[in-house]
């Protein structure tokens, strides 16, 4: 008999819904056409393209006309932060948090190598972030904020609409990564001032290889990609189209499933944070309790290390992650964990679960049944427990 796996690292990527691989496969074999094409073949598929941009947009609160596909929630980020640089003649300035993914934080490092300026703004021990401190940044039409709409490892979500005012207010863009919060969070662009918006299709049951980037109406950024005229000259290449058409339905689904998301995915949230906080000897959440995406809870273990229980769930068959970045052979602790001041001893074992519309709670019993072993065998072998 098959194990029973349970997936509980959906902010890392998703299943593919088996709507969306259904909605997919005629792309990937009868319907080849090239969407710029002239003839049936390439019209049917063109006719599919702005389906999928439609679906987008609804999930958005948006129009058609304002999604451009991508990629990847990477290439959107680049698209829109390299997009508003190339605009500008001069030197631009690149305003976000300590907190980014590496998808904008690297970015904003190679900008900085090339001679822009790169400001972050800190978070509070909760993950929250520290507006005051935006007081203090100058901002003018060079400027771009780019602030996460909800963190990947804590789940914590950051005031995008404020902040959005806050940079048109002194004629500053925003743009937003958006790739966690996209069909967790209810979305309507179009009475928000954000300028642009990054999403990837595989956080949202879509498979790998998809993006989208949202440029409102009117805003002007340079095309990252140059070449043919696709995606209004925005994106040059031929579209993907199976995997297009795959995130519009996925987006479909997001929005027919963020109400549950909000309810019975965050009460089995609720129910496995809980449980990890009260049968695990030093256990302690990282991240504001309500101000937060409704699959995640990242909990640290006092003085043990993330990886070993990540291996020990993983011989009993659950996947979920860690905060720590393994590079080179030296185990870092999160920047995210490091920006918030989680303490050495905390950050090392900063374990994220996160949840999916397919967990259920037989698999929150599993974890539960098994995690106070887990953390009180590796405490024993912890070093800096006597
Ligand atoms: N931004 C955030 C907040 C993410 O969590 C991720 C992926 O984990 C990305 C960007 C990158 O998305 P992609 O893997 O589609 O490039």
């Amino acid at each position: 008999m098959e194990e029973k796996l349970i997936y509980l690292d959906n902010n890392a990527t998703t299943a593919v819904a088996p709507e969306v691989l259904e909605a997919m496969l005629p792309f990937l074999s009868r319907q080849y056409g090239n969407p710029s094409s002239m003839h049936r073949f390439g019209g049917m598929v063109r006719h599919s393209i702005d389906t999928a941009r439609q679906q987008v947009a609804d999930l958005l609160g948006c129009t058609p006309q304002e999604i451009i596909f991508t990629s990847c929630g990477s290439e959107s980020d680049s698209m829109a932060i390299v997009g508003f640089s190339k605009t500008h003649k001069g030197r631009t300035r690149i305003v976000s948090s300590s907190v980014e993914h590496p998808a904008v934080r690297n970015l904003c490092a190679s900008l900085k190598s090339e001679g822009h300026e790169t400001m972050e703004i800190g978070v509070d021990p909760k993950g929250l972030l520290r507006m005051e401190m935006l007081d203090h940044v100058p901002m003018d039409q060079d400027t771009l904020l780019s602030f996460m709409w909800a963190n990947n490892e804590t789940g914590v979500i950051f005031p995008v609409e404020e902040l959005a005012k806050t940079a048109h207010a002194k004629g500053a863009l925003f743009h937003t990564d958006a790739v966690q919060a996209v069909g967790k969070i209810p979305m309507n662009l179009a009475k928000t001032e954000i300028d642009l918006l990054s999403l990837s299709g595989h956080k949202i049951h879509a498979p790998k290889g998809v993006g989208a980037l949202y440029i409102k109406k009117g805003t002007r950024i340079s095309p990252f990609l140059v070449g043919g005229h696709q995606e209004h000259g925005m994106r040059a290449g031929t579209e993907n189209v199976a995997s297009i058409v795959g995130l519009g339905k996925a987006c479909e689904l997001a929005k027919t499933h963020i109400e549950s998301e909000n309810t019975t995915v965050k009460k089995l949230r609720d129910r496995l944070e809980a449980g990890l906080l009260a049968t695990c000897e030093g256990a302690h959440r990282n991240g504001d309790a309500s101000l937060r995406l409704p699959n995640t809870t990242n909990v640290s273990f006092e003085f043990i290390e993330g990886e070993g229980i990540l291996l020990l769930l993983d011989e009993k068959n659950i996947a979920a992650s860690s905060g720590s970045a393994c590079t080179s052979g030296s185990l870092e602790p999160s920047h995210v964990m490091m920006a918030m001041g989680v303490p050495y001893t905390l950050a090392h074992s900063s374990t994220r679960f996160s949840l999916s519309r397919y967990t259920t709670d037989s698999d929150v019993d599993a974890v539960l049944a098994i995690m106070p072993a887990i953390v009180s065998r590796l405490r024993k072998l912890s070093p800096y427990v006597k």
